[in-house]
């Protein structure tokens, strides 16, 4: 596996890749790698002849009071996982080389951002979608997968793509969890020993949706209000929001249909935790 550091290399080295009629499977990352991150990877190999990883923890994604500096960080380690995938190329872009100079154009995807995650953390997408956009220019993969569990940012990215012809394929993966259920996540790091009860909440209240909707609950008004009542029974818990959207363009429903998608947002203690699941699927997963 090869480490490249600066764009120009990595573009150098795709250009040799297309023309010896290689294609190229792309799953960008901020690194500290779980099996959700693998599973990525491991998708990717099976699209592609090639796959490219990069690691870039990106600053114009984070708001200034957000955990920029205290991200968990261990190329070490990641470069043993990401090997271990048998990926061909890890892409750690240093910043200065990402952001010569200040950026003065950005990627804004309107009406999908403005709600939810995007609301809690103002600028979020449009510093997700100018450095993905970014990083697919340096890497020219044919197809790229993202996890479903950042459920806003696959459907602001499949809209990208869409609207401004990126000859990109963009494939999601399920959300990969925990044995007791938790969604993996780097951030997963920062829940101390007692809170882990209480970040099981999320997964509680995705498989209590399930439940009612088995049960023939059609009104999303009152299995909002049950999901409500659970997760804040437990400790240290805040919603930040709970809702039920349609899987594609993420309106509020009033009822229960197929692309039902149960959405939430909660603060364990300083932890901030998503989840999401689909009601009416096999797996939950869009
Ligand atoms: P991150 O490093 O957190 O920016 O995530 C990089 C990619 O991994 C994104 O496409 C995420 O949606 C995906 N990802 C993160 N956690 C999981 C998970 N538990 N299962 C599947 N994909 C995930």
């Amino acid at each position: 596996m090869r480490i490249i550091k600066s764009p120009e290399e990595m573009s150098h080295w795709s250009r040799e890749q297309l023309a010896s009629g290689m294609d190229i499977g792309f799953v960008p990352t901020m690194g500290f790698f779980h099996e959700g991150h693998l599973s990525l990877m491991r998708m990717a190999a099976k699209l592609a002849e090639k796959v490219v990883v990069s690691i870039f923890i990106n600053p114009i994604q984070f708001g200034t009071d957000e955990d920029l500096s205290e991200y968990p960080r261990d190329l070490n380690r990641d470069s043993s996982f990401a090997e271990n995938e048998n990926v061909d190329v890890l892409f750690v872009p240093e910043l200065k080389s990402m952001y010569p100079e200040p950026i003065k154009t950005k990627i804004s995807v309107s009406g999908l951002t403005k709600e939810f995650c995007g609301a809690s953390r103002p600028g979020h997408f449009d510093g997700v979608c100018t450095v993905v956009t970014k990083l697919f220019n340096i890497v020219r993969p044919s197809v790229a997968v993202f996890g479903s569990k950042d459920f806003q940012q696959l459907a602001a990215i499949r809209r990208m793509v869409a609207d401004l012809n990126i000859d990109i394929e963009i494939v999601a993966h399920p959300t990969v969890r925990e044995n007791d259920g938790l969604a993996m996540s780097s951030r997963n790091t920062y829940l101390a020993e007692e809170d882990r009860q209480s970040a099981l909440s999320l997964y509680k209240a995705n498989n209590s949706a399930k439940d009612m909707v088995s049960a023939g609950y059609s009104e999303t008004a009152a299995i909002i209000d049950k999901l409500e009542v659970l997760i804040n029974s437990y400790d240290k818990v805040e919603i930040e929001y709970l809702a039920i959207v349609n899987c594609f363009d993420l309106q509020r429903q009033k009822n229960i249909d197929d692309n039902s998608l149960l959405i939430m947002a909660v603060k364990v203690g300083r932890t901030r935790l998503i989840d999401n699941f689909l009601l009416h699927g096999k797996t939950g997963d869009i």
